[in-house]
């Protein structure tokens, strides 16, 4: 028999109860974390969205509500009524320890069924079991405290962008498709039957409109949706901190997102200290092999290539020889070190050598090839001190425009730095990474392709080579674009726009769409250009992997409510699914049979 919350009410929640409080008659509600029954007592671990506190029944003194203590089992919902005592001996790994609550009354409010795992901070369940039972999941400290963390990060952000003078705009859903990289997420029109909205992949055109709307400073907590192939730590639905700006410099964008990412992570206890450090690409893959470069550690690249010069034929090298100085590694095991040329061959090395750096000199079989001078000279140039491991690599392909063997060395010095412990976990290293290609090479398309989004601003310098025949011309545009990175984690990128109608046009016909393409799916922003579009530019950051840093966690699943698997399914409401005929009919849509597709 269940009992009727009526007209009770909480008085506190579980997890605040402080010494302080003890005396005071309270009104707990929450759910069954734990039972001991101890005949004559039981004790139960209440939970809330605050934590714990422990009820005592005591048979002697309050064998109603003993009684039925009995016939509690984990996640039953209750209100229990009692007085907060001081415990004899306070339990240091509880929040509200210090005190117990000695049950009065004891209200059943529902029932649960054997939970599929126990709702316990160290949970053993597989996050598939996890994300079927999410509701179960959520109930655990660790998502609970993340969500709270998500929320007051997002409230702080709302706060300093209203300080700013940012209006927060709604952007539309239900929309035509904005370029971002991705295929698009389409939603069929049961009243235009044959035509299909497209879920925004950003609010990009949008926003750009509102700034030739005059609104001057808009920003957005927006979901964007994005029909990417499955990689590991992205979510099909994800949301993004979206911003513009009129009449901006480059610097007046950094510093409102400085401001508030300073105060973001304030909001998580952390101290970032602005203006964030500043980088060209360029320099960032000489210097990191990254784009988005890990600045907690150094272990900098250092390119070798001259040293190799007399063995290039018989060590086969094409491009670029990249080095780095691994700090105390020349003490590794042959086991360690066949197993760090194995992780470089698998990232796409061809030529993997070691040398050892130690008081003595430098040790390598590279010596029969190239001499001990150059062995030396080497380790100079990587900047090894005695003791360390000079890696240094070749790449088997080489990629047109990009340094490929710095590539492959950067991911190297990654897991290095993992290996060795190189990271600290204190430091927050931001950086603003400025000076991309307005263009690349899209090697499955074969063609010139935007690095960003088509509306990226171009340096002026280069906007005549917008109509040059060659590739190796417009792959050497720059563009106004930037991107923000902390603690190697690209955050998000931006730009200054293109505002002239012209331009505009002008790279829809370099990326290869023909006019009347471009008209029909971006003339409505064209036309919106040739009507007084004021300079404009702004950003976009990933707020799930804002929030997952601050948070500590490695994916951004952990800081999401209901996130989705890596194959963009929603396990608990079994979504995507199928629908019923009649709703296909509605929308006049008939599918092909599976092996058509
Ligand atoms: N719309 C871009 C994105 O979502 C960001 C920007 O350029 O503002 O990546």
């Amino acid at each position: 028999m269940l009992d009727s919350l009526g007209t009770l009410q909480r008085t506190h929640y579980c997890g605040n109860l402080r010494a302080a409080d003890a005396g005071k008659e309270v009104v707990l509600m929450g759910w069954v974390h734990r039972r001991r029954d101890l005949g004559n007592l039981i004790f139960i671990d209440l939970r809330d969205r605050s934590g714990l506190a422990q009820i005592v029944f005591n048979k002697e003194q309050q064998a109603a509500a003993h009684a039925r203590a009995e016939e509690l089992r984990s996640e039953f919902v209750v209100a229990v009524t009692g007085r907060v005592v001081k415990r004899q001996k306070p339990n240091p790994d509880l929040a509200s320890g210090e005190v117990e609550i000695m049950a009065g009354d004891l209200r059943i409010l529902n029932t649960a069924k054997t939970p599929p795992f126990m709702v316990e901070d160290e949970v053993t369940a597989s996050e598939e079991t996890r994300l079927r039972y999410r509701y179960l999941d959520l109930r655990r400290t660790r998502p609970r405290q993340n969500l709270a963390l998500r929320h007051r990060v997002i409230l702080e952000i709302r706060k300093a962008m209203d300080e700013l003078g940012f209006y927060e705009i709604e952007t539309p859903m239900l929309t035509r498709s904005t370029p971002e990289g991705a295929r698009d997420y389409l939603v069929p029109s049961r009243v235009h039957p044959g035509q299909f909205y497209a879920l925004p992949q950003s609010p990009q055109i949008f926003k750009q409109i509102l700034m030739i709307g005059g609104l001057d400073r808009y920003f957005q907590i927006v979901k964007c949706f994005r029909d990417e192939d499955l990689r590991a730590d992205r979510q099909p639905e994800f949301t993004q901190l979206d911003l513009e700006i009129s009449f901006p410099t480059q610097d007046a964008i950094f510093s409102v997102i400085e401001q508030v990412m300073v105060r973001a992570c304030a909001v998580a206890g952390i101290t970032a200290k602005a203006p964030f450090r500043r980088m060209a690409y360029h320099d960032v893959i000489r210097r990191f092999g990254s784009d988005k470069p890990d600045l907690r550690f150094g272990m900098e690249l250092h390119d070798v290539t001259e040293h190799f010069a007399p063995a290039r034929e018989t060590l086969r090298i094409e491009g670029q020889v990249q080095a780095l100085a691994a700090p105390g590694a020349a003490a590794f095991s042959r086991k360690q070190l066949d197993e760090i040329a194995e992780k470089a061959k698998g990232l796409g090395a061809r030529g993997v050598y070691m040398l050892k750096v130690t008081a003595e000199g430098v040790a390598s079989s590279l010596e029969k090839n190239l001499g001990a001078d150059a062995l030396r000279k080497i380790a100079a140039a990587a900047e090894a001190k005695p003791g360390d491991l000079v890696v240094a690599v070749t790449a088997k392909e080489q990629i047109p425009g990009t340094d490929a063997a710095a590539l492959i060395a950067g991911q190297l010095r990654l897991l290095l730095a993992e290996q060795l412990k190189l990271v600290p976990k204190d430091r927050w290293e931001f950086l603003w990474i400025t000076g991309f290609a307005l263009f690349e090479w899209n090697t499955t398309e074969k063609a010139v392709v935007s690095a960003q989004h088509p509306f990226t601003g171009i340096v002026e310098e280069d906007v005549s080579k917008l109509e040059d025949a060659s590739d190796e011309v417009r792959l050497s545009m720059r563009s106004k674009g930037y991107d923000l990175v902390l603690n190697g984690v690209e955050l998000g990128s931006g730009s200054i726009r293109i505002h002239q109608q012209d331009v505009q046009a002008r790279v829809f016909r370099a990326l290869g769409l023909s006019d009347a393409t471009a008209r029909n799916r971006f003339g409505f922003f064209l036309d919106a250009l040739t009507y007084g579009t004021p300079p404009h530019g702004g950003i976009a950051l990933g707020l799930d992997r804002v929030v997952a840093l601050l948070a500590g966690e490695k994916s951004i699943r952990e800081v999401i409510a209901f996130p989705k698997t890596a194959k963009a399914q929603d396990l608990m409401a079994d979504a995507p699914s199928n629908v019923d005929t009649d709703q296909l009919d509605l929308l006049g849509i008939q599918l092909k049979p599976l092996e058509e597709k």
